[in-house]
């Protein structure tokens, strides 16, 4: 099996689970309790949190554990103090984590403002600029996009939006671990993460809230997480996702140079076969999607795992009836294109091999259908 839907989940590092099997054995104790015994789990903790913290740039006490990309998302949208600038902005891109936290906002009396990419997915200065007032209290953009693979310009957005007064927030799911993450030079007040992204375990993520950002508690109860996120903490898999962030960023710019070979190693294999990839000029490491016109990416899927492939599509059968992921749609992607249109997605667990096996078989495919 060859895995290319790195953007979907990744492969636990193996040295991440040696580091985190001991807090799930006989260091079971419970982080809170003053007794010696839960002081193996207590440092960990604090130490997790130092880790992360200099792997974005942050300050410990900035870092909160959450349970996944998603709960972040949703504590930053709706937990933040929004007064009397009740409008959010955010685009038509994000994850459903946000889009659906958005609408949640709608129905409470908010008023959500969806900005427009363009062809290639980049949310332009000029759209935030024409958009945003002194109603706009949270401004909400991803800097990775799960489905293309854009970089969107988060630095620049965050400056609209702090000299307009307003508190920004970042999805950066898919860039964490991935591309350099630096909050203090980005500017953002809020951003999320996930482990399961970067080769951490899945079901466990954390929020960057900076501090000075009013922001209610999430989760009610004990006095974990500095009394904003409540719940007995999972202390082998936040330790997991710290040990694996670490590892990542540490690989970072020699994986990058990996990630771009192979690229060009599915590129060259594709060669002669008419297709566009989507994304514009700053994508993500590894993240490719490829349109093919008249073709059908959900048989594109199916083919490919029959070849023992894993891919994505960038569209969804529903009732027989293939409809075009919002992405795509918003980008203003052509139906004949865009119904066509799969994401490969490569990780640091693939090899040379692989890609030239990823891009021969992807070429036997559309060449025959
Ligand atoms: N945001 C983005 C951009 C994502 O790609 C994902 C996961 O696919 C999420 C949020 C949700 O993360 P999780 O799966 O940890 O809930």
């Amino acid at each position: 099996m060859i895995y290319a839907d790195n953007a979907a989940t990744t492969r636990l590092d193996p040295k991440v689970f040696e580091v985190m099997k001991p807090f799930l054995t006989e260091d079971y104790a419970n982080a809170s309790q003053p007794y010696s015994f839960s002081r193996n789990a207590k440092k960990a903790l604090n130490n997790a949190r130092a880790i992360i913290a200099e792997c974005i740039n942050a300050e410990p006490e900035e870092i909160f554990f959450t349970s996944c990309g998603t709960e972040s998302d949703n504590w930053a949208i709706k937990g933040f103090n929004y007064k009397d600038r009740k409008q959010i902005i955010t685009s038509a891109i994000e994850h459903h984590a946000v889009l659906h936290s958005c609408k949640a906002m709608e129905r409470n009396g908010h008023e959500v403002i969806y900005l427009k990419p363009d062809h290639n997915g980049v949310i332009k200065e000029e759209e935030l600029i024409n958009n945003i007032s002194d109603k706009t209290g949270l401004v909400s953009i991803m800097y990775v996009n799960n489905e293309v693979g854009t970089v969107e310009p988060i630095k620049e957005l965050c400056k609209i939006a702090h000299d307009n007064g307003s508190v920004f927030h970042c999805d950066a799911v898919q860039a964490v671990g991935h591309i350099r993450v630096d909050v203090k030079e980005l500017g953002v007040d809020m951003l999320s993460s996930s482990a399961h992204k970067f080769n951490g375990p899945k079901g466990v993520g954390f929020l960057y809230i900076r501090k000075g950002t009013d922001i209610f508690p999430y989760q009610d109860g004990g006095a974990q997480e500095m009394s904003m996120r409540a719940g007995t903490e999972n202390v082998a898999y936040i330790v997991g996702m710290a040990e694996a962030l670490r590892i990542n960023c540490e690989q970072m710019e020699e994986n990058e140079k990996r990630m771009r070979q192979y690229e060009m190693i599915i590129k060259e294999e594709l060669n002669g076969l008419e297709y566009r990839r989507n994304g514009g000029d700053r994508t993500s490491p590894g993240n490719m999607s490829l349109s093919f016109k008249g073709k059908d990416g959900e048989a594109i899927l199916h083919l490919m795992d029959l070849r023992g492939i894993c891919i994505s599509t960038g569209s969804a059968c529903t009732s027989g009836r293939t409809s075009i992921s919002h992405v795509l749609e918003a980008m203003g992607i052509e139906e004949e294109w865009a119904k066509g249109t799969i994401r490969i997605s490569l990780g640091r667990f693939n090899n040379q091999e692989e890609a030239h096996k990823i891009g021969k078989n992807l070429y036997k495919i559309i060449n025959r259908n």
